[in-house]
């Protein structure tokens, strides 16, 4: 199974449903359409409606984030992964670099996937290196730290993900090379694999991926899908980089 997440980030009102009811119409035809899965991730303010919206059709809906406790709480601007799931979404992406910036710690990350869990979402957990990490040689160990510092053997992992994006990567245009794509998603397997034994979860790319240099992501096998922003705003955009991974 390949997985196509778009990250909607700050973008979309309720009238950009439009563009995902192209994607929707594209998917449900297309001939390819049980190897693979359509996620999409609005913006908090759309997650009911949508959610509503796509029920019994296609696509999922996810939110892009969740707070580190389950229920209510007295944190203004908080919402919950109980609230989240009631509003009818079935994912959650945990640890997104941009929210790591803003202080998400690996405490508050594991609770995040902890409680995403518990209140039945499934979790695209986020992790990668920025700049530095990478100029320091580091990026192995980065990995292996935000992976084994959140993810708990305990946790179900039939409902994790993994979304593997180079922080210098997301909105850059710059991509790793094939060897360097490959030798790294191998890394993240393995540690994958120390934790949850026998198969590893699913790994995504995500970073830049658009219907041009997808053709480079589809040669390495080890790669399960693609965590797609700025191109998943987009309906031909990202319908591309669907029908171009299969052609
Ligand atoms: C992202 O923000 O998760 C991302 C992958 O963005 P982009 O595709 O625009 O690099």
């Amino acid at each position: 199974m390949r997985y196509f997440i778009g990250n909607w980030k700050m973008f979309g009102i309720p009238k950009s449903i439009n563009i995902l009811k192209k994607i929707n119409s594209f998917y449900s035809k297309d001939k390819n359409r049980r190897k693979y899965r359509v996620i999409i991730t609005p913006p908090y303010t759309l997650l009911e409606t949508y959610s509503k919206y796509f029920k019994k059709k296609k696509i999922s809906i996810g939110s892009q984030n969740c707070y580190h406790k389950d229920y209510f709480s007295s944190n203004t601007s908080a919402v919950s992964p109980y609230m989240i799931r009631e509003a009818g979404a079935t994912y959650t992406l945990v640890g997104h670099s941009d929210n790591r910036i803003e202080g998400d710690t690996n405490e508050m990350l594991k609770n995040k996937v902890d409680f995403a869990l518990r209140n039945n979402l499934k979790v695209v957990y986020c992790i990668g290196e920025n700049k530095t990490d990478k100029k320091n040689k580091k990026t192995f160990s980065v990995l292996q730290k935000q992976i084994s510092k959140v993810l708990d053997k305990k946790f179900n992992k039939k409902n994790i993900i993994v979304a593997y994006e180079p922080v210098w990567s997301i909105g850059t245009g710059k991509l790793p090379t094939k060897n360097e794509l490959t030798i790294t998603t191998l890394h993240i397997k393995k540690v994958l694999k120390g934790i949850f034994k026998k198969k590893s979860l699913p790994v995504l790319y995500g970073g830049s991926v658009d219907g041009n240099n997808i053709e480079m992501f589809r040669e390495i096998k080890e790669i399960d899908g693609f965590l797609i922003g700025g191109a998943s705003k987009s309906s031909k955009k990202f319908i591309d980089i669907i029908k171009n991974y299969y052609r």
